[in-house]
């Protein structure tokens, strides 16, 4: 019988992620549209460690996984609570560590189980003590993670709570005109184990309990659902990271399918949409994705959203100079969110070196909102934190991959380090 921890590989997209358990033959490996393929694709020699592609990573265990997988080692069922609560209570990334466990068992477990999916390759802090987490993968990809400190209440979450900004895939496929994420494409899904193991690892780092999650790092959260969905149910847990799920919000550039079928998961999370147009004209300027699910259809799937959750939506409105900070969008953000019951964040645009755009002066950001707030919307302008370390993803992993030659896409601006605000 196959084993039920079989690795999965990231790229197996599917409603059930991780838990088909079947040990893929090595050819696959070598299938077109693998995205392990970028390894020839950009033509440089990834510094892989094939042994760590094959172990499952501990962030991605489970109670089932977990026990299944002491009864293959002859071990009572009881261990697997154990291991459970070294990786996601005590956030051991060392089977040395585990001190409960016996020495043995420990050795075999090393060999199944990847204890660190993620290396911390970098860690930059600001003034104001937000942090940004570059992680290495283990086939030398990165993604970022971003924990900003008592976040004002901007997803719903109360102002003391730390919040994690988290990534869903490494790239991004959308091609949204204001966004570093997207410049050098897109390059794979992150697994379950790779989703987790950024709030797990961001603890461990800042020594700090983590109670909001926004996902709103690089990628689109609801085109890798499959891989999500167990994410989310780990986050959750109480044998997990034991996160309310009102405290974890979604974010998303406006997949309508998928907002559905997330608005019929019995959790109550929360949603934020990427809206930064308020018209079909303006928006399709700005995001690519609005041609294939124009904002009816957006809407559409919004309501049947609302049939579902209880959370007010949020809309998320890069403010961007001359672009979509018109009175005439106001008004309309105005009667959409009214319609919807949403509240609306303002958010400056943050330069991202090589695209054309520029944020609005102070007075015309000030404007905007006082015309939403005029129309009886609850409305917020986004004072960001931590703008000095490029707190709009994508950044740090543009440097870091430019760097090792992974993209060498030359149509790539160099990222812009340090934006001045
Ligand atoms: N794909 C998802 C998650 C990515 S996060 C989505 O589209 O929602 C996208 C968010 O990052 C945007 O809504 C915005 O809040 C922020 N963002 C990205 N680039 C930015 C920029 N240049 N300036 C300001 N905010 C930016």
């Amino acid at each position: 019988m196959p084993s039920p921890v079989a690795r999965h590989r990231p790229g197996d997209d599917g409603p059930s992620g991780h838990k088909g358990g079947k040990p893929r033959p090595a050819e696959r490996l070598q299938r077109p549209g693998n995205p392990w393929a970028t390894r020839r694709r950009f033509g440089v020699n990834l510094p892989i460690d094939p042994f760590a592609m094959e172990r499952l990573p501990a962030t991605e265990l489970t109670p089932a996984t977990a026990e299944a997988l002491m009864q293959d080692l002859q071990q009572p069922a009881w261990r697997g609570r154990q291991l459970l609560e070294w990786v996601y209570q005590r956030k051991a990334d060392d089977f040395d560590a585990m001190s409960n466990l016996p020495l043995a068992v420990r050795g075999r477990l090393r060999e199944r189980i990847d204890p660190r999916p993620l290396q911390l390759a970098r860690m930059q802090g600001s003034s104001d003590t937000t942090r940004k987490f570059l992680w290495r993968l283990h086939d030398g990809r990165y993604v970022e993670t971003v924990l900003i400190p008592a976040s004002p209440a901007l997803y719903g979450g109360r102002s003391d709570r730390l919040t994690l900004c988290v990534s869903s895939q490494v790239g991004c496929a959308y091609a949204c005109r204001f966004c570093a994420s997207g410049l050098a494409g897109f390059t794979r899904n992150l697994s379950t184990g790779e989703i987790v193991g950024q709030v797990v690892g961001a603890a461990r780092h800042s020594g700090q309990r983590i109670d909001n999650l926004v996902f709103m790092g690089m990628g689109e959260p609801l085109a890798n659902l499959g891989r999500l969905l167990p994410a989310l149910e780990i986050l959750n847990a109480s044998w997990g990271l034991g996160i309310g799920a009102r405290h974890m919000t979604i974010s998303t550039s406006g997949l309508a399918p998928q907002i559905e079928r997330l608005a019929q998961v019995p959790l109550q999370i929360r949603l934020a949409i990427s809206l930064h147009g308020a018209s079909n004209e303006v928006r399709d300027r700005i995001m690519p994705v609005n041609r294939r699910y124009p904002i009816e259809r957006l809407f559409e799937a919004l309501q049947v959203w609302r049939r579902h959750k209880n959370q007010k939506l949020t809309f998320e409105y890069i403010l961007i100079d001359q672009v979509n900070d018109g009175l005439d969008q106001a008004a309309l953000l105005g009667r959409q969110a009214r319609e919807l019951d949403a509240k609306v964040n303002l958010i400056p645009y943050n330069t991202v070196h090589g695209l054309p755009w520029e944020r609005p002066p102070l007075a015309r950001q000030e404007q905007f909102l006082s015309q939403l707030r005029k129309r009886g919307v609850s409305a917020t302008l986004r004072r960001e934190k931590g703008h000095d370390i490029d707190a709009a993803c994508g950044q740090l992993r543009l440097q870091e991959e430019t760097a090792d030659g992974l993209i060498t896409d030359t149509h790539c601006p160099q990222p812009a380090h340090n934006q001045p605000a």
